[in-house]
Parts: structure tokens; sequence; C-alpha cells
């Protein structure tokens, strides 16, 4: 296996993973940044970026993703395309393998590998993934022009990519289990006041259906209630918008994360339990998940990083 010795390792490159590049690289940490499965991260699968402060126009996501890149390379970022598929914090220097062929040796670890999509976890999704299933509004919903979707969810998320989704099919519905939206007032408002979104409140997606691929939704009202009612609706594209979870599974057996797979940092500190891996971003972030929190953190684990390095005389 190959080997390699960095004093800096980034995993991720999203805001988070960017931001700890930029100030690594100013702080000449040399950092080697991987980016992982989604190059740029979430916001890559953004459309309009409006609370970003310093672009007061708003800014396309990956535009957005674009310019934190090519902001890091500015002071000499190693970015490399690779998955981090393994760690071994048992010692040091900290391993980590990559592709599972090379190994790198780091005097510090930033991790900011994000979180991805969650499921419902029925059959049909894995059924009909890329055939009508998707977690994504703004990478697949132009194959959806004219067409008939629905959204499960009930937060921002949900709320977001159903205003997108109107914009292109003809109808969009929203399924909601509970009795009201969890969104923020104003994207509940441009929800309900859009004509081509039906929201079906205290509703459960249960199953799909389709020949060569989805035709259709299986439902629940009142799932559980005297009153419970099952029908099916006609639908040709079915998008997840039901929350994350923090990618965090390689780290586990070393990094202490909470029941849900966040990665624990103390306070404001990104340091995690182990010394000279920090983690920033949506990995260790339960509450905020905004892309400006996210480059906050980032600047804070570099410069913890850049820290314990000068302590430990690495
Ligand atoms: P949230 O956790 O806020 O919402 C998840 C939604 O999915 C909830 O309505 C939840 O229902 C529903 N849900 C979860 N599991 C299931 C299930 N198994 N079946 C059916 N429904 C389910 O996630 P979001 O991704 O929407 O938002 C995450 C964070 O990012 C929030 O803080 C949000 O404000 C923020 N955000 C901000 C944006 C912006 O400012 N532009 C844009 C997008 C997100 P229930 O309510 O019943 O739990």
């Amino acid at each position: 296996m190959e080997k390699e010795r960095v004093r800096c390792l980034i995993i991720g490159s999203g805001p988070a993973g960017f931001t700890a590049a930029i100030y690594a690289a100013r702080a000449e940490l040399n950092p080697v940044l991987y980016e992982g499965l989604q190059p740029g991260g979430q916001l890559t699968t953004t459309t309009e970026v409006e609370n970003f402060p310093g672009y007061p126009d708003g800014i396309m996501g990956p535009d957005m993703m674009e310019d934190l890149r090519r902001q890091a390379l500015r002071f000499g970022t190693d970015i490399r395309q690779g998955l981090a598929t393994g760690v071994d914090f048992s010692g040091t220097p900290h391993k980590v393998f990559i592709n599972n062929d090379i190994e790198i040796q780091a005097d510090t670890v930033i991790i900011a590998t994000g979180s991805s999509a969650n499921y419902l976890g029925l059959e049909d999704e894995k059924k009909y993934a890329g055939m009508g299933v998707s977690a994504c509004a703004t990478c697949d919903g132009f194959f959806y022009r004219r067409k008939i979707v629905a959204v499960v969810g009930g937060g921002d998320t949900a709320c977001e990519e159903a205003v997108y989704l109107a914009g292109l099919a003809s109808q969009v519905y929203l399924i909601v289990r509970k009795p009201y939206l969890r969104a923020s007032k104003i994207m509940q408002e441009r929800v309900m006041e859009h004509e081509k979104i039906k929201v079906l409140f205290e509703h459960n997606a249960v199953g799909l259906y389709g020949e060569n691929g989805v035709e259709g939704v299986h439902l629940v009202r009142r799932i559980g209630e005297p009153d419970e009612y099952r029908y099916d609706l006609a639908i040709d594209g079915f998008f997840l918008a039901i929350g994350h979870t923090p990618n965090s599974d390689i780290f586990k057996p070393y990094v202490e994360t909470n029941d849900i797979g966040y990665i624990i940092t103390p306070g404001h500190f990104t340091r995690t339990n182990v010394p000279g891996v920090f983690a920033a971003g949506d990995v260790a972030d339960p509450y905020f998940r905004q892309a400006i929190t996210s480059a906050g953190s980032g600047c804070r684990a570099a410069m913890e990083a850049e820290r314990y390095l000068s302590e430990h005389r690495l």
C-alpha cells in the first residue's frame, strides 16, 4: 500500500472542508484535502443560496462551492479526488486509508464529511432507485417537466424542493406525516400559496408501484387511527426530503458520536476525543446545519489544528 505523510489532512469538500483548507493553507500547514464521493458537498445539489453573507443578490450553490474551491487552491491546498474508506486512530500519526489503497499518515485530521439524505427504508425505494426515486430535486427535477411528483417531508428542505419542482412539474404533492409543517414561516407560506402544490397532511407513504418505473405511491392517511384510510396516488417521481444522517461511520471505532452519529465536540471547539483529530460542519452539527455555520467551524478546526501542531512541535 502506498504511504504518505502529511501535516494536515482534510476529509470532505463542503463549506467546512474548504474553509478549513483556506485557513490551514494560509497558516502553511500544507493541507491535503480529499473531496469524497460528492465534490462540493450538499450545496452542489441546491439551487440559490440567499443567506450566505457576502452575496447580496444570492448565488447558485454549485457556483459558491466553486468559489470556495478556487480560494482553497489559491493558497496551495492539495485538492485530490478520493474517498476515505477507513481509519486507524489508535496511535500517532493518524492513519487514514483512501480508496482502500493509499495510507495517509497525518499529524492532524479534520473530518468534514457532512451528512447524507435519509430514506424512509421502504424496499420500493431501492427497487425504483434511479427509476423515479430521488433525494435531490435539483439533480433530478429536470426529468419531471410537466409530470406529477411527490415530495416527502415537512421541513425547510421538503418545502424548498416542492417549490423548486413546482417550477417544472405539472403537480406537486407534499406528503407530511404530521398535521403541520415544521418548515420556517416563509417557506410554509410559499408552499401553501403555490397553486401547483397540494399538501397532504397526516399522510404516510408505505410503498410504490409501477411497471418500468414509478407510476404511483401507496398512501395511508391518519395511519393507526380509527379513520385510517389507504389509497393510491398516481405520480411519476418520488422525492425524499426527510432529513440527513451524519457521515461518521468509518470514524466511530475511535471518535465519540452521539446516538444518531453526530461527532461530539466540546462547546465552541472542534476537537474530538482523539487528540489531533477535529470535526467541522454537518458531521458534528445536529442543530444549525447551515453553510455559514459549517464554514465557521471549518475555520475553527484549522486554527485548532495549527495550535495542536505547534504545541506538539510537529
Ligand atoms: P428537518 O429535520 O428539519 O425536517 C425533516 C422533515 O422530514 C420533518 O418534517 C419530519 O417530520 C420529516 N420526516 C422525518 N422522518 C420521516 C419519516 N420517516 N417519514 C415521514 N416524514 C419524516 O430536515 P430538513 O432537511 O428539512 O432541514 C434540516 C435543517 O436545515 C433545518 O434546520 C432547516 O431549517 C435547515 N434548512 C434551511 C434552509 C434554508 O434556510 N434555506 C433550507 C433547507 C434546510 P416531523 O416534522 O414529523 O418530524
